[in-house]
């Protein structure tokens, strides 16, 4: 045996030196030093005393090196524990204590401000940075060019990736081997992909999205990318002649349809474009069509189940809708009180069932079960339906999540740090259509009697305690929170009553 979803990988490598990644500043990292450097990195583990199923926990920019330490993890048995590199020590804190992870890599810059962090949750810490450097990559240089891959089934662990819990409280995705194994054949297969592909990568990398739907379908099909730092249209635009494919969030075409370079002729030699992680506005996907001759293929998933659903790739590619199930992958629509199955075209649970869906909570046996349905579908906390032609169409999401360019912000997260302030009553948190960002966060404060805050103190209060991707876009104060005759807060009347607000912004 070998490390399994390693080996899948490095069976499909293209020759050794193909280029996997370019950078913008055209350093070129071949599938042969995906190789080398991988066996390098995972040597630097094994000599820090990291064994299988040992959680390396890492908060890292994005650079070709965070990817060779991915596959350093896989081939040691590792699981891979990728962090937003916006949270904050108060939030890396919570992830440490929880995972204990035998090591915490992050960026050189933050090291001297998370060393206490790491040593409180019994981590060893490492470093490394987006310039070829840190202390990990100095322990890898004398390693060994080879290494022996440690086995490791289909069922072992791969990966945790934290969600934000709607109880405030965030939970570790356990994916396995095979769960991100499946996925990425189904993907390559399902999207066209192959070594001739060049994919725009643009996205985050501690995310499923830039991880696993992007990386690892790349990797299986033995294609090449740009690796971009984060959303830079210019250089989007610049790359499309040399490109044939990019994943981004709805922001990425809303930005892109700004910029007075695109047409057909920009995006002639381009294939594929794919949307998810939020919706997708039919205004965007009619106007990129009316732009650029192309179709948006939009899908459908998250953290716990990788994609579930997606548009075709011949055939209709439905404004609005999320496709049809992956092959291998179920979907059914439930009562979400009483998860009865309803009948096509009734608006309900989103349930999913297949290889993709991960094994469960991280030490949260109880909040595990509480998701799954007894016949082993998941409750994904999506409304939806499935139309007619098995289209599947989301509605809402019942957890009212926050997506702002692409993240998820659980309201009741930023809600208890604004309830601490003092002179506020009670908050809600609502996500607002935004011209740019999709939704914007917005909180609306209730103060207590007398008291004097206004929006710049609750911002400065909030700044440095929660990653500045949550913090609200605006504050609103009012009397009182409408709320229904069970006390909950109507969160859909706030979102009514201040619908416009980003309108003009
Ligand atoms: P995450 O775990 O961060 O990937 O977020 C998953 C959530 O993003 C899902 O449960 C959906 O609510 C939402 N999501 C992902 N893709 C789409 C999409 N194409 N349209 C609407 N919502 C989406």
């Amino acid at each position: 045996m070998a490390s399994y979803l390693y080996h899948l990988i490095s069976s499909r490598f293209p020759s050794r030196d193909k280029v996997f990644i370019e950078t913008l500043d055209n350093r070129k990292i071949t599938y042969g030093d995906l190789d080398t450097g991988s066996a390098r990195l995972a040597g630097a583990l094994v000599s820090l005393g990291v064994i299988a199923g040992d959680r390396v926990a890492v908060q890292v920019e994005k650079s070709p090196e965070a990817i060779l330490l991915y596959l350093a993890c896989l081939r040691t048995g590792a699981i891979f524990l990728p962090l937003n590199t916006a949270y904050t020590p108060t939030e890396i804190e919570y992830f440490l204590t929880d995972a204990k992870p035998r090591i915490f890599v992050c960026d050189p810059a933050s090291r001297d401000k998370l060393a206490a962090v790491a040593m409180g949750a019994g981590a060893a810490i490492e470093t490394l940075g987006d310039k070829q450097n840190g202390s990990l990559l100095d322990k890898a240089t004398g390693q060994s060019e080879t290494f022996k891959d440690v086995d490791r089934g289909p069922g072992d662990l791969a990966a945790i990736l934290y969600t934000s819990g709607t109880t405030g409280r965030s939970k570790g995705a356990m994916l396995t081997q095979d769960n991100l194994a499946s996925n990425a054949l189904t993907l390559v297969d399902y999207w066209r992909f192959t070594k001739d592909d060049v994919l725009i990568h643009a996205l985050p990398i501690y995310h499923t999205h830039g991880l696993f739907v992007a990386m690892n379908t790349l990797l299986v099909a033995g294609g090449s990318m740009f690796f971009l730092p984060k959303l830079d249209a210019d250089a989007i635009m610049k790359l499309m002649p040399r490109a044939t494919s990019m994943m981004g969030v709805p922001t990425f075409y809303t930005r892109l349809l700004q910029h007075p370079g695109l047409n057909k002729e920009a995006t002639r030699h381009m294939r594929l474009f794919i949307s998810g992680s939020a919706p997708l506005l039919a205004e965007t996907h009619r106007e990129w069509r009316e732009k650029t001759g192309h179709a948006i293929l939009e899908r459908y998933g998250m953290t716990e189940t990788n994609m579930n659903t997606s548009n075709p790739y011949d055939g209709d590619r439905v404004a609005g809708t999320v496709g049809f199930p992956l092959p291998g992958v179920s979907a059914r629509i439930s009562d979400p009180d009483t998860g009865k199955v309803l009948a096509q075209g009734e608006i309900g649970m989103i349930e999913v069932k297949g290889p993709n869906i991960f094994k469960g909570y991280w030490q949260m046996p109880e909040k595990t079960k509480a998701e799954f349905r007894d016949d082993g579908f998941f409750i994904t906390g999506d409304l939806g339906k499935i139309d007619e032609r098995g289209y599947v169409h989301i509605v809402g999401r019942g957890k009212d999540l926050v997506i702002t360019g692409g993240f998820n912000v659980y309201p009741v997260e930023v809600e208890c740090e604004i309830d601490a302030l003092p002179g506020v009553m009670e908050s809600a948190i609502i996500g607002l259509q935004h011209p740019d960002f999709g939704e914007g966060v917005t909180a609306v404060v209730v103060p207590q009697k007398d008291a004097q805050i206004d929006e710049k103190q609750v911002m400065a209060a909030l700044d440095g305690r929660l990653a500045k991707f949550k913090l609200p876009k605006k504050v609103i104060f009012v009397e009182e929170l409408p709320r229904n005759t069970m006390g909950k807060v109507q969160k859909a009347a706030l979102r009514e009553t201040y619908a416009g607000l980003y309108k003009s912004s």
